[in-house]
């Protein structure tokens, strides 16, 4: 298969990681005979920096013009005091938005090798197998108005909470798509004690769950699943949510498996190619040093081939290559505990190029 991937280094260890991962792309294209087309567009700080504007129309031309699109990470002290329209967080809201990407998919899987590096206990967390799906375009986030106003003579903001019916069955549709491939369960989290959205929410997922009688859809309310995903993360398959709930609960679950250079995301929407990324920022502290740990960027591009490119071997393949390294106690900084050897970007990289078959 012949593939246009556009690649979005974006700030700091974006690049580096990027780089890395591409070097897997191409043995996984030599591999499988496979051709990858790279075209290489700006985003965040690096756009400000040469246009003015962290999402210039150039770049989210190439991404529609593209089967799938990779995403180092935005952002750095050197953009932290621009006004909020200016600021490279801006690309990256403004790139899911023009791709309209509305679910978020992040797999937390623990490699029973890491789980030491967890602060929950080993037998909480080994072997933790879930995926959440943030819906990403709606909620809080985008809901109108979003103000200050003056209320009973002092100042006040507000912000607005709606889903349309038809954005909330998408998304949930989303969800029992893959807990069918799955577990066959579904978690659906909402906070429906309290918040109409959240009524609305559940009603919709019940309606949607009669299209799929191998699922088995739970309601769970927010709180109740942040304590659960602590206390028992093995009990969730597939958890599916609205945006601001999402945005919490995944990056708490990104701690079950005890390093955020360990996760992949990706967001999808109905037409346009998907993004995918590392769960991570661009890490300023270490940008430019060698060290970044670029698994999670890795297993972001295994996500772009499975669900863009319907490459599910070429895709394993990646993950068993993560997989082994590990277990083979390979280690980048942010990984290795006291007096384990320390690999840099490019060293990890070449372990998994020679465990990738
Ligand atoms: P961060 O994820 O960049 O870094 C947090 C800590 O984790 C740092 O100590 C960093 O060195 C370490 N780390 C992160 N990824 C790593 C990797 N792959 N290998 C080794 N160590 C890694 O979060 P932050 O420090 O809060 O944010 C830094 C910048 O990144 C900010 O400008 C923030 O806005 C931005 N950010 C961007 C994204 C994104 O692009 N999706 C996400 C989060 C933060």
């Amino acid at each position: 298969m012949n593939k246009k991937i556009t690649v979005l280094p974006g700030d700091g260890i974006g690049a580096e990681v990027v780089e890395a991962t591409i070097k897997v792309l191409d043995k996984v294209a030599s591999l499988y005979d496979h051709q990858f087309e790279y075209k290489f567009a700006d985003i965040g700080g690096t756009a400000i920096d040469k246009h003015d504007n962290p999402l210039p129309q150039e770049t989210v031309d190439t991404c529609r013009s593209s089967d799938g699109v990779l995403l180092g990470a935005v952002g750095g002290p050197k953009w932290d005091n621009l006004p909020g329209n200016k600021r490279p967080e801006k690309g990256l809201l403004g790139i899911r938005k023009a791709l309209n990407l509305f679910a978020n998919l992040r797999p937390v899987t623990g490699h029973e090798s890491m789980t030491d590096s967890s602060t929950l206990r080993k037998e909480v967390v080994d072997n933790v197998d879930l995926m959440i799906i943030r819906e990403l375009t709606g909620g809080l986030y985008f809901g109108e108005p979003q103000e200050r106003r003056e209320v009973d003579g002092e100042e006040a903001a507000v912000d607005t909470l709606q889903y349309k019916k038809s954005e909330i069955e998408r998304i949930v549709r989303q969800g029992f798509e893959l807990a069918k491939v799955r577990r066959k369960k579904l978690t659906s989290v909402d906070k429906a004690n309290v918040l109409e959205s959240s009524r609305l929410w559940r009603e919709t997922a019940i309606e949607v769950a009669k299209d799929y009688p191998e699922v088995e859809l739970e309601h769970m309310l927010v709180d109740n699943a942040a304590m659960q995903l602590i206390r028992d993360p093995k009990q969730f398959d597939v958890v599916v949510t609205e945006n601001m709930f999402g945005d919490i609960l995944s990056d708490e679950a990104s701690m079950l498996t005890g390093s955020l250079g360990m996760l992949p995301s990706a967001s999808i929407g109905s037409e346009a190619p998907g993004l995918y990324e590392p769960v991570h920022g661009s890490a300023p502290d270490i940008a430019g040093e060698g060290k970044a740990n670029p698994l999670a960027t890795m297993a972001s591009a295994a996500m772009m081939l499975k669900y863009s490119f319907g490459m599910h071997n070429e895709a394993a393949s990646i993950d068993t290559a993560i997989s082994s390294v590990l277990t083979n106690g390979h280690r980048t900084g942010d990984i290795a505990k006291d007096g384990e050897k320390i690999l840099s970007t490019n060293e990890m990289t070449d372990k998994v190029l020679e465990a990738l078959k």
